[in-house]
């Protein structure tokens, strides 16, 4: 069951401030988040002399360009406790990065700081129509991970009925959610593709049998493709939510049921986009790296923290009536961009061929490797376990329409191999699906 298209928000008196009005709370808060940060952290102070600005050169939100940056190798270096602005003692919380891409990073959190986080999953979740009434099934991973506890603080205030699953144990998740009658899912939208996989496996029929009706899925890229998908296998509404522990978790950008982008919570961060190369300013509606500043953050504040995420931003009205500007889906991660003969290829490029095709299932492992000095692009694409056909001509014929497609969207030939269905791992959190053999 959909869910019908309502547009409750749950703080409009930031949700649908003028424009003019959050630019100016904006420049306030940003005045007092740099005096913080100068005061009581060492590597802001160096940094801002180094620059010779001081807290006072920064007036509102037309200055942030003169700023520093700060990078994942900062909390690195400082971990752990080197950029706390706040004195320990009012630390009430840890959280750290899963670590995708190297060593894991922690944020402390003031008690201040966990209600933000917790107002910014409830914006989401009334955004995909959740109200006290609902009964939200969290299976993204409860621990350091921020998905978790982060969908359960914004379930809970939001008044819903929360169960706390946890990620993975397939079978009995969807046993709770059949007996329960979950009504909306938070989980990464790969594991929401298990889930969806593994219901049809179990010979339930989402829509006479469960009663989900949309879902809060992020923590990892997905295609516009891949939510068609989702939403067919649960017969959900499928709703973005981005985040990263160094801001918060998530929540700090979802989207309403218009799904038209992600709404940027700005009375709490500032968004910046930039060239990565020369770190200019981009203007709106440009693709580049998301930047963004904390205004409201006591424990661990960030100034122009660069996510290595790609999108747009999109100032226009929404039709749901919020006043925030959107970010686009993220087309990748700078580093997660493969260079293959001398292309720029994101797996999101991949995935959107792939989930577009009729007779394949939406998984898929790409391997990158280098044989006689040249790059190797090799797409293992499942069967579909329900519509397969082993005919050789029908099999060759996906084959082909995969690799014209990948030639198109991609812009190099890909090795495209079919593998039997259910043979590629499944993932219960972020999805691994790349394999270069280069970097060994
Ligand atoms: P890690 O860097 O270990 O993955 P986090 O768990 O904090 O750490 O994840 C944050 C990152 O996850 C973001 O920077 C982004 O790359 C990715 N991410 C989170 N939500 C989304 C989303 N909705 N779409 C695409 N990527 C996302
Ligand atoms: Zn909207």
């Amino acid at each position: 069951m959909k869910a019908p298209k309502t547009h409750n928000i749950l703080s409009p008196e930031y949700e649908c401030m003028s424009r003019d009005a959050i630019r100016q709370l904006q420049g306030e808060r940003l005045r007092k988040v740099v005096k913080r940060e100068y005061d009581n952290v060492p590597i802001y102070r160096e940094r801002m002399d180094a620059k010779g600005i001081k807290p006072e050169d920064i007036k509102g939100v037309e200055d942030l360009r003169y700023l520093p940056f700060t990078n994942k190798t900062d909390l690195r270096d400082e971990f752990p406790f080197g950029l706390l602005a706040a004195p320990k003692s009012e630390i009430v919380r840890i959280q750290g990065s899963s670590g995708t891409t190297g060593k894991p990073i922690v944020s402390g959190y003031t008690q201040n700081d966990v209600d933000v986080w917790t107002e910014m999953v409830a914006r989401a979740l009334v955004a995909a129509g959740g109200t006290k009434e609902d009964i939200v099934q969290v299976c993204y991973g409860y621990g350091l991970f921020t998905g978790g506890l982060g969908a359960h603080q914004g379930a809970t205030k939001i008044g819903a009925m929360t169960v706390p699953m946890s990620s993975g144990n397939t079978q009995r998740q969807i046993m709770m959610m059949k007996e329960l009658g979950s009504t909306m899912l938070c989980c990464t939208p790969s594991y929401a593709t298990y889930l969806g996989e593994t219901i049809r496996d179990m010979g339930i029929d989402p829509k006479k049998e469960l009663k989900l009706k949309s879902g809060c899925f992020g923590a990892e890229p997905w295609s516009e493709e891949m939510r068609g998908k989702i939403e067919e296998l649960l017969d959900i509404d499928a709703c973005d939510i981005y985040g990263l522990t160094e801001i918060a978790g998530p929540g700090v950008a979802f989207e309403c049921l218009e799904k038209k982008g992600m709404h940027i919570n700005e009375d709490h961060v500032i968004p910046e986009i930039i060239d990565p190369v020369t770190e200019e300013q981009l203007p709106y509606g440009t693709a580049g790296e998301l930047v963004f500043t904390t205004i409201t953050k006591e424990g661990m504040p960030m100034l122009r923290y660069r996510t290595h995420d790609i999108c747009v931003i999109n100032a226009e009205p929404c039709a749901c009536g919020r006043t925030t500007v959107r970010m686009g889906r993220i087309t990748g991660r700078t580093d997660d961009m493969m260079v293959i003969r001398g292309v720029n290829v994101f797996p999101s490029q991949i995935e959107s061929v792939i989930v577009s095709v009729k007779g394949v299932a939406p998984f898929y492992m790409i391997i990158v490797d280098r044989v006689n000095y040249t790059d190797t692009l090799e797409i293992q694409v499942e069967l579909d376990g329900e519509n397969f056909s082993d005919t050789v001509s029908d099999l060759e014929k996906i084959r082909n329409e995969i690799a014209e497609k990948i030639k198109s969207v991609v812009g190099i030939s890909a090795k495209i191999t079919l593998v039997n269905a259910k043979s590629l791992p499944r993932s219960e959190g972020k999805a691994k699906r790349v394999i270069d053999n280069r970097k060994i």
